[in-house]
């Protein structure tokens, strides 16, 4: 029997890297996969590819920014789709400006990255829970090696902040909705090769050299390294999991 027969799953910003590699593995496992991004024609691309796959899924546009656009795709997944039972929350964004760099980047990344990985993730949280505590839920969240520091790859602190307010959203949420049965987790990636650090890694070859050198794997991950971790936390594998982080960091975090 695969691990997530009979679920319903909503994977956000899942037209490209991580989600996608997640969205596919979640298909893979007997889910419906509710694949949303931004961008419609990427979200397309992804349920396309699982259809051609033989799995289940459906794709729509939503922008995690807005609050009432995730209150009504909520409502429109729930009448088209069914009762969602795992949410991963999934969608990014990264800047590089320090808090010393030009006043208008350091403000227009914060209030940007915020919007999406802090705000988007409460506004999507906040839309699907009366699914997720109906059907005893299982939320994913995506944190980062900068749920617990800060990277000078070069990185804006409002994305160091974002990913400690993730894992501290996890840990609020987990120990709120244990009691419906709802166990929510976060996955921590290390340096994972998709367009978020493309420009980083063709710019700037020796920090990612220097980042290996901390990374007991000695290689960067690929999208499909978070499928496991991402597969386990959903399933009934981690029933007794809840308000962890599961770092997928080739070891970062223990050097
Ligand atoms: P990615 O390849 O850029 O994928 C992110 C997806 O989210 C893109 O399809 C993007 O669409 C979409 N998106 C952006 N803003 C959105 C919004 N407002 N609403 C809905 N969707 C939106 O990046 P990734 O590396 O897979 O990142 C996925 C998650 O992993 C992020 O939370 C990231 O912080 C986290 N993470 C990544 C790494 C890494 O090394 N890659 C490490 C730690 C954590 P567009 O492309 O159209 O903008």
């Amino acid at each position: 029997m695969p691990l997530l027969a009979n679920h319903i799953a909503v994977v956000t910003g899942a037209g490209a890297g991580i989600g996608r590699a997640i969205a596919a593995g979640y298909a893979r496992e007997g889910a419906r996969v509710v694949v949303l991004d931004i961008n419609m024609d990427a979200a397309a691309e992804t349920a396309q590819q699982i259809l051609n796959a033989g799995g289940k899924a459906e794709s729509f546009a939503l922008d995690v920014t807005k609050r009432n656009d995730c209150v009504a795709m909520a409502k429109q997944v729930a009448d088209r789709v069914g009762a969602v039972s795992i949410l991963v929350n999934n969608a990014g964004i990264v800047g590089r400006n320090g808090m010393t760099g030009a006043d208008d980047a350091v403000i227009r990344d914060w209030e940007n990255i915020i919007a999406v990985n802090l705000n988007g993730v409460f506004n999507v949280t906040h839309a699907f829970l009366p699914a997720l505590r109906a059907n005893k839920g299982r939320i994913v969240n995506i944190g980062s090696i900068q749920s617990f520091l800060h990277l000078r790859t070069p990185s804006s602190p409002a994305y160091t902040a974002s990913k400690h307010g993730v894992l501290g959203f996890t840990r609020a949420l987990a120990a709120e909705l244990g009691k419906d049965g709802v166990r929510v987790n976060a996955i921590g990636p290390g340096f994972i090769e998709t367009a978020i650090n493309e420009k980083v890694r063709a710019s700037n070859p020796e920090l990612v050299k220097t980042f290996l050198s901390h990374t007991p794997l000695g290689r960067t991950g690929k999208p499909e390294d978070l499928v496991g971790p991402a597969i386990f936390l959903a399933s009934d594998l981690a029933g007794y999991v809840t308000g962890a982080i599961l770092m997928a960091d080739g070891g970062y975090l223990t050097v």
